[in-house]
């Protein structure tokens, strides 16, 4: 039930992939997944990409001000701030996530610091109990009462960017008291977010952003997503057609995304 709360406005395009699935080469969860995480696949048709994408980068379950806009996306270094927090550490954890996305995703600049005034993305680790707290000191009585009303979350992520599309500041909030299965889904589905896949796909098979799914890790669909997201080519502020006429090229490039 992960949800994503966006701070600065988006648009809403409420594109569905409804194609007939052609993936491929299933195989079983990467070593370090939890144990009863799904099989993924690891080659997909360039349309099965293409529609995930584009249901994946607009959009987002709230938006709070602003206009409606496009493709949002780091353009400069995502500093990455832990706060463990909670009654289980997994602070340890949760940044050899972050290591893994900055290894993968090609052009994804991310790092992460100890200094929370240094962060542009702050990730705080903690309990069940002090989720709606922690919202409310984040963004107000109101808007969290209204989110958590609206969404029941259990993870959360917002983002907030700039008219052009780049993002200046992401928070995101892990619950890591209620065993591995929560935590390694939010911890992979919230840092996609982050990164700037605002919005889910409940009937994509392949994505971790698909809300009826536990996975646990990064699939190489999630990887390929955010290559996508994270090439030259795909520019902050391209609305989904602009988006639709770079795809091509950038898949082609991506070939059949086996890693
Ligand atoms: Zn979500």
């Amino acid at each position: 039930m992960m949800k994503i709360l966006t701070v600065a406005l988006v648009t809403i395009f409420g594109l569905c992939a409804t194609a007939a699935y052609a993936a491929s080469d299933r195989r079983p969860a990467p070593p370090g997944a939890p144990e009863d995480a799904p099989p993924e696949y690891t080659r997909f048709t360039p349309a099965e990409l293409e529609k995930g994408f584009l249901a994946l980068a607009f959009g987002s379950d709230l938006r709070v001000g602003g206009k409606p806009k496009g493709i949002r996306k780091f353009t400069g270094t995502a500093k990455i701030a832990v706060l463990d927090q909670g009654s289980v550490s997994r602070g340890d954890r949760y940044k050899a996530v972050v290591r893994e996305f900055a290894r993968v995703i090609p052009h994804l600049d991310a790092k992460l610091t100890d200094t929370e005034d240094d962060a542009n993305v702050t990730v705080r680790l903690i309990d069940e109990k002090n989720f709606l707290g922690a919202m409310e000191q984040a963004f107000g009585k109101q808007v969290a009462r209204d989110f958590v009303a609206k969404t029941d979350p259990q993870c959360m992520t917002s983002l907030k960017s700039r008219p052009d599309g780049t993002i200046v500041r992401a928070d995101v909030f892990i619950i890591v008291d209620q065993g591995d299965d929560v935590f390694f889904d939010c911890a992979y589905h919230e840092t996609l977010h982050a990164f700037g896949l605002s919005n889910h796909a409940d009937s994509n098979p392949f994505t971790t952003l698909n809300q009826t799914r536990t996975v646990g890790y990064l699939s190489v669909y999630d990887r390929a997503m955010l290559t996508i997201l994270y090439d030259p080519r795909m520019q902050p502020g391209f609305s989904a057609k602009e988006a639709s006429g770079v795809l091509p090229a950038i898949l082609k490039d991506l070939g059949n995304v086996v890693r």
